[in-house]
């Protein structure tokens, strides 16, 4: 299913020629009207005039989170707030948050992209969405919903928690469509088995699932337990909120990047520079329509690899792969880079072991140690001691044979890792402290 035909499946070398004058523009504004832009712009030694094909797009400078938080909160907008009519906030580990604004055509656009996931995902207006993602300065919540009016379809503003109402509602109401972070899709699966709910039993029939990374066994594992298709869906707010890319329901094999809208690149983190298509780097977006915070090479810390190759779905966009992890929760174990995807990836592949887990990391002396804390179902906590060894044994020669790192490991019973409403937290790094 395509929403826009003509525009998502326009010839590459028109989208190029699309790009390209777009960005001049872009430049052009964010040059004219904010002094962060003008000064990083005059010390690359680049004009936006002096932008006359793809190729110049390196010589452009980065954005980061931190140009964000120092220009807090309006300093990169390019209208005056009178012309403003959303804000978005994006909270931080530590101190203020990040601040995004949108136009009244932003949140056009913004709805618009949201409608193109959405039936990328194979939703349509006969659908009923239950929308799952928190509503408030967050954008998961507002973005799907103002892309599903525009789709026509029915959308259940549930945002998150109070799970057991979220089941009987979405039983009662016939819903279709489930959107919300995969960590919290499979907390419904639980609450709805704790409550003797089949998801059998629910018209559910896809999901689209974001806002955190998670792994191909995860998604067979939510599949399986809520009975539907499960897509994935990228964004952020620092570019629009959701509605960077999709996966189409036909492939689900990477995510086509809305480049009408928005360039991507995937740079060396350490060294700045662009990689070619197919290899593994941080995911860099630059906006070419947003009129109130467009960002110009904003660093995501999202780890990806870009596929230009044609899609079975008729949409001629890059893809993305499925984020991996991030260059900034990347954890570096006794020399190692490891992702909790990575780790995640090996505990799916193993029998008996639940899609719930925790990394502790910790110092002893000078030695970094990793704990892999993970749940196992109901039946092998039951059985012998001897068992559940062997089952600890697997798990950690799994992950030393894959990433070559030793772990402890520690099998706990069912439910008793903390479950998120949102994003979940996989890892505890005691070494700061
Ligand atoms: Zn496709």
């Amino acid at each position: 299913m395509i929403w826009d035909e003509k525009v998502e499946t326009l010839p590459r070398e028109a989208l190029k020629a699309l790009q390209v004058e777009r960005l001049r523009d872009v430049a052009g504004r964010v040059y004219a009207t904010v002094p962060f832009y003008k000064r990083a712009f005059d010390e690359k030694g680049i004009k936006p005039d002096d932008i006359k094909s793809m190729d110049d797009l390196k010589r452009l400078p980065f954005t980061t989170k931190q140009d964000l938080r120092d220009n807090y909160p309006y300093g990169l907008f390019t209208v005056p707030l009178e012309n403003v009519v959303r804000i978005h906030a994006s909270s931080g580990t530590t101190g203020k948050p990040t601040v995004v604004g949108y136009t009244k055509k932003d949140i056009e656009t913004w709805a618009e992209l949201m409608a193109r996931a959405l039936n990328a995902a194979g939703a349509t207006k006969g659908d009923i969405i239950h929308n799952s993602y928190g509503y408030g300065l967050f954008t998961g919540g507002l973005g799907i919903h103002y892309g599903a009016e525009r789709l026509g379809a029915s959308v259940i503003p549930m945002s998150g928690g109070n799970s057991k109402k979220q089941i009987m509602l979405m039983e009662d109401f016939g819903s279709t469509v489930l959107t919300c972070t995969p960590s919290y899709a499979l907390s419904l699966a639980e609450t709805a088995e704790d409550m003797g709910v089949d998801f059998k039993n629910l018209k559910l029939k896809v999901g689209l699932f974001g806002a955190e990374p998670w792994s191909d066994k995860m998604r067979k594992e939510i599949e399986k337990k809520l009975n539907l298709e499960a897509v994935d869906v990228y964004g952020l707010s620092e570019i629009i909120g959701p509605g960077v890319g999709v996966e189409c329901i036909e492939a689900k094999n990477g995510l086509h990047v809305f480049e009408d809208h928005f360039i991507v690149e995937v740079i060396d983190p350490e060294t700045g520079e662009p990689l070619p298509y197919g290899e593994n780097g941080e995911l860099v977006f630059t906006t070419l329509t947003k009129e109130a915070f467009p960002s110009i090479r904003y660093r995501t810390r999202d780890i990806s690899a870009l596929d230009p190759e044609p899609c079975v779905c008729g949409r001629t966009s890059v893809r993305m792969e499925r984020v991996s992890g991030r260059t900034d929760d990347m954890l570096i174990i006794r020399g190692v880079n490891v992702f909790p995807s990575q780790i995640e990836s090996v505990l799916m592949n193993i029998e008996g072991v639940e899609p719930h887990y925790v990394l502790i990391v910790d110092r002893k002396g000078t030695l970094d140690t990793l704990e892999v804390q993970v749940e196992v179902n109901e039946n092998v906590f039951s059985d012998s001691i001897k068992n559940l060894q062997a089952l600890s044994n697997k798990i950690q020669k799994d992950v030393k044979d894959f990433l070559s790192i030793s772990v402890k490991v520690k099998l706990v019973e069912p439910k008793t890792i903390q479950r998120s409403e949102g994003k979940a937290q996989r890892v505890i790094d005691n070494r700061k402290i």
